[in-house]
């Protein structure tokens, strides 16, 4: 079967196709409906899961797909295409798949990262009762980040203001304080909320319902939006010098990157949702990676979030203008070409292969 079906047009379509594969291979469906809010044509919002190989299997690969939002149409057209006879006849004795559809159905039936609380889920495992992290260089330049205007005019003075900033602090300064995560600007971008979102509160049941059995347990986390187009960058944020770093690395090569270590596209976060796994699995041997696929270059990526988070905001969504984003939004985080998909989804199967193996040994 070609890659291209896996994949779909939206959150509708890809629950649809995630279900009917789910039952067609009898794995144990559970789905977590999200009655806070609804989809743009009105439909129900829900994070679904299945459940393949044995009950009691005390090895679990888990996938996760649309942690932000707009990142689904990847890691769901991943995960649908797992959903097939052949790769479950791959999982090894006492080892079950679990595919964790739609994190944050909000975000992903709106084409936005964000969830319906406008939080980032990847910064919202936090103890929010203690003192958050401070993010300094956002609050600097938060009016340049998000500005009550989307004019060209507006656009260009904002952009002037985060070059500035760029040439004082340097680059990995100003994606630092970008996308770092931030917990003063509830309106903002990469905000971590001031509370457990809906999304967070379901990841945590889903881990306690089915996953507290499980002895190891490997999570793949899908993203897109860093990195180079169609390139999957494996990151992984585990400690340095931690066993779960060692054993990523002996699973899935020298080509993994660091967070912590420095060495990854992405910004070193706090209150991300595989730390918040992790934490809430104590005794099991957890080994947790981001599979992040490449798209558009990093400035139109930051640039698309921020003119989603201004039409949510400031703006209409059924304008023309609405329109010309959402579009952007959609361009921005979905390869959406044939090479592309056969490309991620390659390098996806080849990721959880070597998962299944790392459990396994
Ligand atoms: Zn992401």
């Amino acid at each position: 079967m070609s890659a291209r079906t896996h994949f779909s047009r939206d959150y509708a379509e890809a629950r649809g196709k995630f279900l009917d594969r789910a039952r067609s291979l009898r794995a144990r469906v559970a789905s977590y409906g999200n009655d806070r809010a609804r989809g743009p044509a009105g439909e129900a919002l829900s994070t679904d899961t299945a459940w393949l190989g044995p009950d009691d299997a005390s090895r679990v690969l888990v996938t996760v797909s649309a942690t932000h939002g707009a990142e689904g149409f990847c890691g769901a057209g991943v995960q649908s295409g797992s959903l097939d006879p052949a790769f479950a006849g791959e999982l090894p004795a006492d080892t079950a798949l679990l595919a964790i559809h739609a994190i944050n159905p909000y975000g992903f039936a709106w084409v936005q990262r964000v969830t319906e609380e406008n939080v980032d889920l990847n910064r919202n495992f936090v103890t929010h009762e203690q003192a958050l992290p401070r993010n300094d260089g956002y609050v600097e330049l938060a009016e340049a980040l998000c500005p009550a205007e989307w004019s060209e005019v507006a656009r260009r003075r904002a952009r002037d203001r985060l070059a500035e900033y760029g040439r004082r602090h340097g680059a990995a300064l100003l994606q630092q304080a970008i996308t770092g995560g931030q917990y003063t600007h509830a309106d903002g971008i990469f905000y971590g909320g001031a509370a457990p979102t809906w999304a967070r509160r379901t990841a945590l049941r889903i881990a306690r319902e089915h996953l507290a059995s499980a002895r190891k347990i490997a999570i793949i986390d899908y993203h897109t939006g860093l990195g180079p187009y169609g390139h999957g960058e494996k990151i992984i944020v585990h400690p340095p010098a931690s066993a779960g770093l060692a054993r990523a690395r002996d699973w899935y090569g020298d080509a993994i990157t660091s967070t912590a270590l420095g060495t990854s596209k992405s910004a070193d976060v706090v209150g991300d949702l595989l730390g918040g796994l992790e934490a809430a699995l104590p005794g099991t041997e957890f080994t947790g990676m981001a599979l992040e696929f490449g798209v558009r270059p990093f400035d139109e990526t930051i640039d698309a979030v921020r003119a989603d988070n201004w039409l949510h905001h400031h703006g209409a969504l059924d304008s023309a203008q609405g329109r010309a984003i959402k579009a952007q939004m959609r361009a921005t985080f979905y390869g959406d070409a044939d090479d592309w998909k056969a490309s991620i989804f390659e390098q996806a199967m080849d990721a959880q292969r070597r998962a299944l193996a790392g459990l396994a040994g």
